[in-house]
């Protein structure tokens, strides 16, 4: 798609306020693809003064009518799809089967999951002699990042549309055409002018405004635990609802009784996926002391696999790149044993990194601890179960998870003392209904389903 050069504010594309732009780069080739506005605090005024405008009409149509019209966003993002994974492929380097059954897909699914919630939630309940009321929170800050352009998009918009909430988003300074391109998808459903609002900006200058923004009634971050530990004290400050998604150092623990090839390649996968570039990625692989070289070199075999250029991309631009090859180094530093990939870039151009496999990862190591956000896979011993559970829960962070167990029933149980919003249980399968989001320092609410929507209510009660 060819950028847009000004601001999707109150339904229009509007000039914006300064002459400042950001290139956009495809981090496969280095080269600039476009360029969009940088926004200042003047375009986020402007853009918060539309979503407020349209507040009380939108929160005031019927659920049904609201629900009509994220089922129409849902076909035209199923109607561009290809285009819009062609975008994303552009700006974030992802190979394009990725973008397509990803990138594209899932926002598909979960805008569906929420045309469905708008019509069948219950934003009234009876409580005893009080009928408890559930309405829009407001205006909503949408702060978002890179990984998954769309998704990331998606998860906060659908659920407050259906709420009947409006919303400002400021999407990544390094995948702004996708976030135009939802913009047109939101004017093409035949949403309501002002009920979606896009500022295109730099993070400290526009995302800080929006955060900052007096009429801002719930400000809803995903990105760095930084800027959202930032952002939090922003809200708290000014007493506004917050929403944070931020980092992960997720554990997948196999269980002495698991199935080891199965757990070890589905491991690998994830953590290769989109170039290491998941929030929730199981960036830590626990294998008892018994079956530890074998897991080591099944996953030296898997990661093989994954060519850079071919299935496994780019990481976003040249800052990630030498952020991920600084973490090998710190590996290698720190005396963990290198089995696969390493610092060197494997491509003369393009931000490209190799997919690298450490073992002998002890839980003190920076690698063990720190999320790398890039291709890089840490295999950590354990001598039982109760060594297991401690290791996994050894870190900051508490977004996600997975157990191999012998039978379902035994990785439950371990699951159920993990400290971690999210567990997959012998390889479960994706649900754009759960619950997504942190225990500790990995955030604050939940994101998806009927748990996501319910971030952008609040109640009001009745008594009789
Ligand atoms: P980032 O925190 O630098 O940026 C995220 C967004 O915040 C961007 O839109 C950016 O422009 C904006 N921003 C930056 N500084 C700001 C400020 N001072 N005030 C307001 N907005 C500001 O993160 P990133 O580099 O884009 O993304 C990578 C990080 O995001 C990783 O740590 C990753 O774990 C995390 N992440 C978390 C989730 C999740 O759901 N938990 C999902 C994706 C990414």
């Amino acid at each position: 798609m060819k950028a847009h050069d000004g601001m999707y504010i109150g339904g229009e594309w509007r000039p914006a306020s300064g002459q400042d732009t950001i290139a956009v780069v495809n981090p496969a080739d280095e080269q600039v693809i476009d360029h969009v506005p940088a926004g200042t605090a003047e375009d986020v005024d402007a853009a918060v003064r539309a979503a407020r405008a349209a507040f009380p009409g939108w929160a005031a149509t019927p659920p049904a009518e609201r629900a009509a019209r994220i089922a129409a966003l849902r076909d035209v993002l199923a109607a561009r799809k290809d285009e819009i994974a062609e975008t994303v492929t552009a700006e974030l380097g992802s190979p394009l089967p990725l973008s397509q059954m990803v990138h594209a897909g899932v926002p598909v699914l979960v805008a569906g999951s929420y045309a469905e919630l708008a019509a069948s939630y219950s934003f009234e309940e009876k409580l005893g002699n009080s009928t408890v009321l559930l309405e829009p929170v407001g205006v909503v800050g949408a702060i978002t990042p890179w990984n998954y352009p769309l998704h990331q998009i998606v998860a906060k918009v659908a659920p407050a549309l259906a709420a009947g909430c409006t919303v400002v988003l400021k999407p990544a300074e390094d995948t702004p055409l996708t976030a135009q391109l939802f913009a047109e998808a939101t004017q093409e459903a035949g949403l309501p002018a002002g009920v979606f609002n896009l500022v295109t900006g730099i993070g400290t200058v526009a995302g800080q405004a929006l955060a900052e923004h007096e009429d801002v009634d719930l400000v809803s971050f995903t990105g760095s635990t930084a800027v959202g530990k930032q952002i939090g004290a922003t809200a708290g400050a000014a007493v506004k609802r917050l929403a944070l998604e931020l980092g992960g150092k997720s554990a997948n623990v196999i269980l002495p009784g698991a199935d080891l090839a199965k757990a070890v390649n589905v491991g690998v996968a994830n953590v290769m996926s989109n170039s290491g570039q998941t929030c929730s990625a199981w960036t830590r692989m626990l294998v008892d002391a018994e079956r530890y070289e074998e897991a080591v070199s099944l996953a030296a075999t898997a990661v093989a696999k994954y060519v850079p250029g071919e299935r496994v991309g780019p990481v976003v631009n040249a800052k990630q790149q030498a952020r991920v090859r600084g973490y090998i180094e710190k590996g290698i530093e720190e005396g963990a044993r290198l089995v696969a990939g390493g610092p060197e870039a494997p491509k003369d151009q393009g931000y490209y990194v190799s997919p690298t496999v450490f073992a002998d990862v002890t839980p003190e190591m920076t690698i063990a601890q720190e999320e790398i956000f890039g291709p890089v896979l840490s295999i950590l011993r354990y001598e039982d179960v109760d060594d297991a559970l401690r290791i996994a829960n050894d870190t900051v962070y508490g977004l996600a998870g997975a157990v191999w167990g012998a039978d379902d029933e035994e990785a439950v149980a371990f699951a159920r003392r993990m400290d971690t919003g999210q567990v997959d249980i012998n390889g479960g399968r994706f649900n754009p209904l759960a619950p997504f989001g942190g225990y500790k320092q990995s955030g604050v609410g939940r994101e998806l389903g009927p748990h996501g929507l319910s971030e952008y209510l609040q109640t009001k009660s009745l008594q009789f």
